[in-house]
Parts: structure tokens; sequence; C-alpha cells
């Protein structure tokens, strides 16, 4: 037995029960978290020193197309339905080759946990099996705990989006799950579906009955910009052909302009919501959903989305998220011409938003999303003793609006150590860097994109 013990931290548990603690420990075995306290004893543990440093649950990025790790730093100046449609979608997916896949599958699964995010919603778009397999292998070879998601293949962007009438690839999804997702203790199942929004109503219907005969998450892009599901739509009809098919196991990606009512009906099925506030903000997706959530009694999850786009770390998401909302909350009193006396949701909020809220809309809150004993060991260490950290006064509010990439400088996952004093342990991030930039060098130039 591997028997691990993170001693004398400052514990973010983002546990009801268990709250803060000063001076506190972690105590891990084979994985999992079997303590939490003071002055725990494990007298042949390894110990990892937690002085000075706040502990906390790994972030849970609740969707992001990780793939695109290659081509990042292209669309910044992309809308979604212009450039990113025309340019990504009708052009960059198609040109990926199996190895385009895993390479940057691979270290954007690495800026994941290299910036503190040890599981994630990986929407991927796999253009055949070997795909699909290479795109496995990146999660499994850069260690992170993720739900590969099987959306439409990137290859043919009038047969696989606007009025699709074509199915998700059922047996290549089934072999690929059987052979090599199954049996993998850090790897689940998405389905990333169009919904109404992209394909005719038979196929939505049908890829979501597809996802619940396999157990699998399913995960749909729904309710932005001007699309069939979107209040600015003359024929807007909510969420369409699915109305009666939502459930718990259906995470809404973007969701921005749902109406109230629908998103209250969606919140009283259980459905998730997955807020990607810095990408919807620029691309024109709208408003993000936060408020409208909050307001039927629900929460978001954040998440990155396109990393093509922005940086795929979460602490960003966290604060652009959550500012934007206080600022949304803060102007029908302003316009009223009364003072902000106080704000609306508060920086715990978002933290949790980031951690058990991706958790539950990953359907594993009983795994991760909190440092409680039960649960997988995913933990991160954030150096509370840096200049640009220290002092710390509430560890939470240092965590959310202090701490960069590079003040998380433990990581752990499935409680395995990937990142040590600030460094990537995994020999991959050298060894693969050269055919890494390679890969995104050729596929700009193939895609004669004009930056
Ligand atoms: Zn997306």
């Amino acid at each position: 037995m591997s028997v691990t013990l993170i001693r004398n931290g400052t514990l973010v548990t983002m546990d009801p029960d268990l709250g803060e603690m000063g001076g506190a420990d972690v105590l891990i075995e084979d994985g999992k978290i079997v303590d939490v306290g003071r002055n725990l004893g494990a007298p042949d543990a390894e110990v990892i020193d937690a002085t000075d440093h706040i502990v906390l649950p790994g972030f849970v990025d609740s969707h992001i197309h990780l793939a695109q790790a290659q081509v990042r730093g292209i669309a910044g100046d992309w809308s979604l339905m212009g450039e990113y449609f025309e340019h990504m979608l009708g052009n960059i997916t198609g040109l990926y080759q199996p190895e385009d896949m895993y390479l940057g599958g691979l270290f954007g699964g690495l800026e994941k946990l290299y910036t503190g995010t040890t599981t994630a919603l990986d929407w991927s778009y796999p253009n055949s099996v070997e795909h699909a397999e290479r795109g496995v292998d990146a999660l499994q070879d850069a260690g992170l705990r993720a739900v590969y998601t099987w959306g439409p293949p990137g290859d043919d962007a009038a047969k696989w989006w606007y009025e699709s009438d074509v199915g998700l690839p059922e047996e290549q999804i089934r072999e690929v799950y059987d052979t090599r997702i199954r049996d993998d203790d850090l790897l689940g199942l998405g389905l990333g579906l169009r919904g109404p929004d992209f394909c005719v109503d038979e196929t939505a219907r049908a890829d979501l009955e597809l996802a619940r005969e396999l157990d699998a998450l399913a995960s749909i892009h729904m309710g932005a910009a001007q699309w069939p599901s979107s209040e600015y739509n003359p024929e807007y009809q909510g969420f369409g052909c699915l109305d009666d098919m939502l459930g718990p196991d259906v995470n809404l990606a973007h969701a921005n302009h749902f109406s109230q009512e629908d998103i209250q009906h969606a919140v009283d099925e259980g459905v998730s919501f997955s807020s990607t506030p810095e990408v919807e903000m620029q691309m024109g997706h709208g408003i993000p959903v936060t408020g409208k959530v909050h307001e039927a009694g629900g929460r978001v999850a954040w998440g990155v989305d396109v990393c093509s786009d922005v940086s795929g770390e979460m602490t960003t998401q966290m604060r652009i998220g959550l500012q934007t909302q206080r600022m949304l909350d803060n102007q029908p009193e302003l316009e009223a011409g009364e003072e902000i006396t106080s704000v609306s949701l508060t920086a715990r909020d978002t933290l949790e938003m980031a951690t058990v809220e991706g958790a539950k809309a990953l359907q594993m809150e009983d795994q991760i999303g909190t440092l409680t004993p039960g649960k997988r060991a995913d933990i991160i260490m954030v150096d509370a003793s840096d200049f640009m950290t220290a002092p710390v006064h509430s560890p939470v509010q240092t965590v959310v609006f202090e701490t960069n990439p590079h003040h998380i400088d433990t990581v752990l996952v499935d409680g395995e150590v990937v990142k040590r004093d600030g460094e990537l342990l995994n020999p991959l991030v050298e060894s693969e860097h050269d055919r890494f930039v390679e890969s995104g060098r050729r596929l700009v130039e193939e895609a004669g994109i004009d930056l």
C-alpha cells in the first residue's frame, strides 16, 4: 500500500462540514483520501511538507477542447459564427491526423495539470477510430482524470453540423469505449451531442438515447448566439425535441439564451450547466448563464472551452465569471440611482464552481471536488509564501484572486504527484515538445490561415 501524508498545510477542503483548517494534514492511501485533520500519524508515509501552502481540491474544467492546444493563440480575434466555424470546424479539424489529436490532447492535458486542473471534460471530434484512440492515449499519457467526450467528427462541417441527419458513429464509440476507456479508473466516457441546434430532431433524440445506453454523460452545445434554441431566434423553442428527455446526465455548454423559465425547468430536471465566460463574451455567444442558473436555484460549472483562443488555465475563468456576474447584478441598482453596498456572488462561490460544481456536472461528486475522506486524492498546493501571494488573510481569496499558475507548486492526481516544486514530472513535456510545435505549424500552414 502506498501512503502519503500532506503535512501542516492550510486546508481549503470545499467540504461544507470540514471547512478550512490551518496547520492540518491530509492522509492518502492508495490514491484515496482517508483522513483530514491535525497531527495525523502515519509513520511509514511519504511526507509532503505543506507549510506555507494552501491545500485544496484540484480544479475541474467542465468543458474544453484539449486537442486544440497546438493551434493556441490563433482564435483571439475570432467570432463563433464567423471565423471559428469557417476556419476551425470547416477547415483545421479536418486536417487533424491521429498524431495531431495525440499531441494536442497531450499538451492540452499537461497545461491543465501544470495549472492545477486535475479533471477535465475533453470535448473531442475524432475523424476515425484511430483519432479517438490517440485522443485517449493523450489523456492517459498526460495523467489527467478526464471524461473523453466523443463529439461529431471534425472532417466535414456540412455533414456533421447545421441540419445534420447523421448520428454519432455508434460502433466506433463502442469499440473504443470497450477496449480503451471502460477499464481505466481515470477515464470516463461522454458523448458530445449537437442537440436540436445543430441536427434534425430525430438525430438529436437518437444521439441522446445512445448516450444513455452507454451510460455516458451527454454534453450539448446549446442555446448560444443565434442558434435555434435562442431567445434571439424568432422560432425559439427552448429545448425543442429534447424537452422531455432532460435529466442529470445532460450537461449544457454555454446555454446563454434560454429563457428564465427554460433554465428553471432544466435545473428542476437536474441538468448541469458549463459556462465558459471568457470565450462566450469574446465570440458572441452572449451573456454567461451564471445568473439565470443561480436564480433558478442551481450553480454553473466553469470551463475554458477553446484553448485555441484563451489560456487553458482555470483561475482566469473563475475571476472573469465571478466579476461579470457581479457587474450584471450591480447594474439594475445603479441604473435606479442606488448605491451598491454589497456584492452578489462571493469568492467561495466561484471556487465552488471550479471544483465541486464541476465534479457534479461530470457526475463525479462522489469521487472528486472536495477534500473529503473517501474521495480520490486529486489535490493541489498553492505556494502562499511567494512575494505575490503572501501574506494570506483569506485562503479562498488568495486562491481566487492572487494565484497564478506558477504559484501552484504541487499537484496530485489519484494520489500520484504529477507536479512538484513547480515542475511537471512527466518526461513527455521535453521529449514531445518539438513534434507538438511542428504539428501546430503544419496545421496552421495547411489551413492557409492568415494571422
Ligand atoms: Zn465547446
